[in-house]
């Protein structure tokens, strides 16, 4: 979606709920002691479709389902908060825009923590370890990315994919910037771009969905995928979000999330 439809669609969407009821947990949303955007809520910034991470499902009341959107909702009930998905332009999400502008509190797209988004962004414990990868037409022949000399490269625009294509690729390619991973795979199956190179799940799970698609790279970048939040606004909500992981993890939360979407 174009960044200002989802911006407004967000002022449209909001609803105070002040109901008092918390989960269970100590910590009360009443009288908001966590400083949410809208009391009772967490509101969650996600770039969807980002599948298996961030899709759209229209069963699940937030709207959306996914590993992401699975762990964030999970922490919210905990908190005694009910889970508001926005969906956000990850350009604008990855560079803190969006949470400076109080878009909302929390941001789940599988976001890589790096030294450079640590400077406007604070993260969560890391949750998830990813790396990078290249899917092609497997007629297209192609099986590496020196195979990409003279053509085109799909990335997500302030991606750590599309920083990993521009250091390297062939010099001869091109990398095409799109807005979301829903461009990206339109794109490869217009045959605008011979590859993909985003996040390996991602891409597997393209190739799992359709058998012309195939990964014919791995590119082990070491990322891992944080939550995040505005910098430095709310530290007594990220202490509580961090807090909850740690629990998920050990109650075995995280495990039964996990094997929904990545056994
Ligand atoms: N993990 C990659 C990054 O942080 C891609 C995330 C995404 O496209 N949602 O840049």
């Amino acid at each position: 979606m174009a960044r200002m439809a989802k911006i407004a669609a967000v002022s449209a969407g909001m609803v105070l709920v002040l109901t008092g009821c918390s989960s269970g947990d100590d910590q009360p949303s009443a009288n908001n002691s966590l400083g949410t955007i809208t009391a009772g809520s967490l509101t969650v910034c996600s770039d969807p479709p980002f599948a298996p991470f961030e899709f759209e499902d229209a069963s699940s009341p937030s709207g959306y389902s996914g590993f992401d959107i699975d762990v964030s909702d999970a922490i919210a009930t905990k908190l005694g908060l009910k889970l508001v998905v926005v969906d956000t332009d990850f350009d604008a999400l990855q560079s803190g825009a969006s949470l400076d502008a109080g878009v909302c509190d929390m941001g789940a797209s599988g976001i890589t923590i790096t030294e450079d988004r640590k400077s406007s962004i604070d993260f969560s414990a890391p949750y998830y370890d990813s790396l990078q990868s290249l899917l092609v037409a497997k007629a297209s022949g192609i099986t590496s990315l020196d195979d990409l000399a003279g053509k085109n490269i799909g990335v997500q625009t302030g991606s750590t994919g599309e920083h990993y294509a521009n250091e390297n690729k062939p010099d001869s390619a091109t990398v095409v910037s799109f807005p979301s991973d829903g461009e990206m795979w339109v794109a490869i199956q217009a045959g605008q771009v011979d590859a993909l190179l985003e996040d390996f799940p991602i891409n597997h799970n393209h190739a799992k969905a359709d058998p012309l698609y195939t990964v014919v790279g791995k590119y082990q970048t070491n990322e891992q995928y944080g939550l995040t939040f505005a910098k430095g606004k709310n530290p007594t909500l990220v202490a509580a979000v961090d807090a909850q992981l740690e629990t998920m993890r050990s109650d075995g939360t995280y495990d039964k999330i996990y094997d929904k979407y990545f056994s």
